[in-house]
């Protein structure tokens, strides 16, 4: 079986793109057209950057440009960052190198916006030197490729990434050979329904050979969120219990809730706030509520009051709920599920 680089090289000599606008020996394109393509596809890229190379031919005439106008050329691709950076960073070259493009890392890697593998594609598709390049396309060909798990975020999966990179960059045509990763991450080995059937290098695609293609690369690892804990009190009295209404701002504002008892039991609370004596009471399983910023666990406490209860102290923004009535008003999702549940169990008590 011929290398990695070879097979990749011939697809590209068959399927490759070639004629793209900015497939030329011009560093200034290739620059303004890696850029654009930084979080956008091609088909998207190439008007905008016809009429952006139109207006702004080359690095002095860029320098030049007011800002308004810049992002004006760049108003519909997003991430306006991009377009400021470039404009800066045509500025400095026109300060400090002439207006022309540097060729070598070190300067085009200290220019705004540039990182790593931009500055090398930009040096390897317009000066034909060797670098190697891991864009999210190369990034996406390379982990399937050998199976290197783990998000490429974290150090250690994208020094693995990197090294592997620099070992398949061939000596001999890397012009080519930059375009032609990029080629076959952007219409093959897509992050979606990949087609491998037709993939130069699916002969020891590891991620094929084991049919999980789409676990890499890994996506980044969800963070946790915070855990908060609450008791809610379910209590009964008869055929009623006892809702509050939430404060207006916070979570669930102004929703009805059971009351949260937190820093007090069950039986303190009965007896301080309504006030009743608390007889049987029962734990339910906790139920689980995520927010977008932290889960919370709440724990149910059902609370059969004893004796008279006084509806009298209904508190302004309390009612004593009866269950076969429509609720009183909006109420939090955990608080309906354990509502519903509460009836249900009051169907089967009752036969
Ligand atoms: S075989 Fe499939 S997963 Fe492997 S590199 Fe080719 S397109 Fe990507």
């Amino acid at each position: 079986m011929a290398d990695f680089a070879s097979r990749l090289l011939d697809w590209f000599d068959r399927h490759g793109r070639k004629d793209l606008p900015w497939q030329v020996p011009d560093p200034y394109l290739v620059w303004v057209s890696e850029i654009m393509l930084q979080q956008t596809q091609v088909a998207t890229v190439i008007p905008y950057f016809q009429r952006f190379v139109a207006r702004f031919p080359d690095i002095d005439t860029l320098a030049r440009a007011h800002a308004d106008e810049v992002l004006d050329l760049w108003s519909g691709l997003g991430y306006y960052a991009r377009a400021r950076n470039l404009h800066a960073a045509a500025k400095r070259l026109r300060d400090e190198q002439g207006a022309r493009f540097p060729a070598d890392r070190e300067t085009v890697e200290s220019l705004p916006g540039i990182g790593r593998s931009t500055a090398a594609a930009i040096l390897a598709l317009a000066f034909g030197q060797r670098h190697a390049i891991l864009d999210g396309n190369a990034k996406r060909v390379l982990a399937r490729h050998a199976a290197i798990a783990g998000w490429p975020g974290k150090a250690d999966v994208a020094a693995r990434l990197w090294a592997l990179a620099e070992r398949r960059t061939p000596a001999a045509r890397v012009t080519d050979y930059t375009q032609a990763i990029m080629d076959l991450g952007a219409t093959l080995c897509t992050r979606r329904r990949p087609g491998c059937g037709r993939c130069p290098v699916r002969e020891d695609c590891r991620a094929f050979a084991a049919g999980n293609v789409e676990a890499y690369p890994a996506s980044k690892p969800k963070k946790d969120k915070p855990l908060r804990r609450t008791t809610m009190l379910l209590a009964i009295a008869g055929d009623a219990v006892l809702l509050e209404r939430r404060p207006p701002a916070g979570v669930w504002g102004g929703l009805w809730s059971f009351p949260e008892v937190d820093g007090a039991t069950p039986d303190e609370w009965c007896r301080d706030r309504i006030p009743a004596a608390a007889g049987t009471s029962e734990r339910w399983p906790v139920i689980r509520h995520s927010f977008t910023h932290f889960d919370l666990d709440i724990l149910p406490v059902v609370v059969h009051l004893r004796g008279q209860v006084p509806r009298a102290a209904e508190a302004e923004g309390t009612v004593w709920y009866r269950l076969d009535d429509s609720p009183p008003g909006g109420l939090a999702a955990p608080v309906k599920r354990l509502l519903d549940t509460l009836k249900e169990s009051r169907n089967v008590a009752n036969g």
